[in-house]
């Protein structure tokens, strides 16, 4: 039956990792799609800059004119898969503006230009379609924009750049430092030959971008997402964390929080400590998860292959289909809703805990002097250990900041041994954690502060809230 219908027309832009296997899927299933859509989908063309490095592709179908491509009058939905912002955002502007529908899986230019996007297929009646854009394969912006639509979704957690996830999981096992793994990541090609995007945490920021916009029904774009990347994470912070029973990963943490002034989003990618216990914890190598919450659903957790020609295919199809069947029965599916206007929390607000490595002149009296930088800032310390020397756990018997004496890091007051002291305080906010180091940074007796990394619970861990069903 669907093979007597007129095809749907649909113009590739991009025949790479990803473009590649969305071709192959279209040839071997083409059957199956024509009934799952009701209609043939047929490839009016394919845009590539390097015709010539594409063989497998027939020569008719090949174009380096992705304007001409786009503007062709048969070609019903477009599929751009080139990446970047331009020449995308115009091609992409163009279709929608033309009434045809599009897929893409750019996260950059949806993070950046979401808006522009949204309101050109709104005008015109088209769809647009990204799921690819977030989490490769798996299927998270649907269940976020339809089946949880009639919830209300408070926090979106998780892992979504698979290098990264890769490098850290390297780090963890093998106890090399970040060089090395980054070096394994880029021969097993987990990481580009220019690895900025991912391991500076914009790549992430992207996609953090996406999903508060989304589940939040706000405008969120990447500029609005706090960002930290995984360089300056040390051997000594992965070790650091195991002796806490936590694992560093690279977070991209989307809440809605309520405050004063009203509500507002808290966007914000950075590496952190999370417990062992957290499902987030097991995720390894280049898997994707993402943990969602929901004041109704509860929490809800989606696990898979983040990244991939084939897996990111299965997404772009998925979307292909759905536009396609739109396009077939003459509607259009459910549409961005960007009403709540949020404004966004500044980063200095956002609390959470922290862990802190301080190099110290191991005298008397650092105990001390630390603890009262800490108090004088109102940031307050759940534990603090002494590394390199005896190791003594004094949970909270400093949080007045005064307990201090010679048996502290001194050990008597030989002022030519160094240590390390680890502290790790309670929920703070980042402005005064800022404060706190700056100050500590500043003490005679500290050597400098190693490092510092948030440690986040991300709320409650799905095995642990059991209960009534
Ligand atoms: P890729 O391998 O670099 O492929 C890009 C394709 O676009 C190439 O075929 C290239 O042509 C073509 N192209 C680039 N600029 C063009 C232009 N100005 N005009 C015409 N064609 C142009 O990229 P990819 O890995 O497939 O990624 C594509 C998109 O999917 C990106 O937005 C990426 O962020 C997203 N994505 C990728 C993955 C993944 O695992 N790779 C996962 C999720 C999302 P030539 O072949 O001639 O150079």
């Amino acid at each position: 039956m669907s093979r007597d219908r007129d095809p749907i027309r649909v113009a590739l832009l991009g025949c790479g990792v990803v473009g590649s296997q969305v071709l192959r899927l279209l040839r071997e299933q083409a059957d199956e799609l024509a009934a799952r859509v009701g209609a043939p989908l047929e490839l009016a063309g394919i845009a590539v800059r390097r015709p010539q490095r594409h063989p497998e592709v027939p020569a008719e179908l090949l174009t380096t004119d992705a304007a001409e491509l786009v503007g062709r009058p048969d070609v019903d939905v477009v599929v751009e898969l080139m990446g970047g912002i331009e020449p995308a955002r115009d091609l992409l502007l163009d279709a929608l503006k033309g009434g045809r529908s599009v897929v893409s899986a750019n996260k950059a230019l949806l993070a950046e230009e979401g808006e522009a996007l949204a309101t050109a297929a709104r005008d015109s009646g088209a769809d647009l379609y990204y799921e690819a854009s977030v989490a490769g394969a798996i299927p998270l912006l649907r269940p976020i924009q339809q089946s949880l639509a009639g919830d209300r979704i408070r926090r979106v957690a998780g892992i979504v750049n698979g290098t990264t996830n890769f490098i850290l999981s390297a780090m963890e096992s093998t106890g090399a430092g970040y060089a090395d793994a980054l070096e394994e990541a880029g021969r097993l090609g987990y990481a580009e030959a220019d690895p900025t995007a991912d391991v500076d945490g914009y790549d992430a920021a992207s996609k953090a971008a996406i999903l508060a916009s989304l589940a939040f029904h706000t405008r969120v774009t990447a500029a609005d997402v706090y960002r930290e990347g995984i360089r300056d994470v040390t051997a000594t912070d992965i070790a650091s964390a195991r002796a806490l029973g936590c694992t560093v990963k690279l977070l991209a943490i989307c809440e809605q929080v309520g405050g004063s002034s009203g509500d507002a989003v808290s966007a914000r990618v950075y590496p952190a400590m999370i417990p062992k216990t957290h499902q987030l914890a097991s995720v390894s190598g280049a898997f994707n998860a993402v943990f969602v919450e929901a004041d109704a659903a509860g929490p809800l957790m989606f696990y898979g292959q983040g990244a991939g020609g084939p897996q990111t295919a299965s997404a772009v199809l998925g979307d292909l289909v759905a536009a396609a069947r739109n396009k077939v029965i003459g509607g259009r599916g459910p549409r961005d809703s960007a009403y709540a206007h949020l404004p966004i929390q500044p980063i200095g607000e956002v609390r959470t805990r922290y862990h802190i490595n301080l190099d110290v002149h191991a005298r008397a009296g650092v105990l001390a002097a630390v603890a009262s930088v800490f108090a004088e800032q109102g940031v307050s310390i759940a534990t603090v250990k002494q590394e390199g020397g005896d190791v003594a756990e004094r949970s909270s018997t400093l949080r007045g900041g005064r307990e201090a004496d010679a048996d502290d890091a001194g050990h008597g007051g030989d002022a030519g041994t160094d240590a390390t002291l680890v502290v790790v305080t309670h929920e703070a906010a980042d402005a005064a954690l800022r404060a706190t180091v700056e100050a500590l940074s500043g003490l005679e007796s500290v050597r400098g502060v190693a490092s510092v990394l948030r440690v986040e619970g991300l709320g409650r861990p799905v095995h642990a809230l059991g209960g009534a069903q």
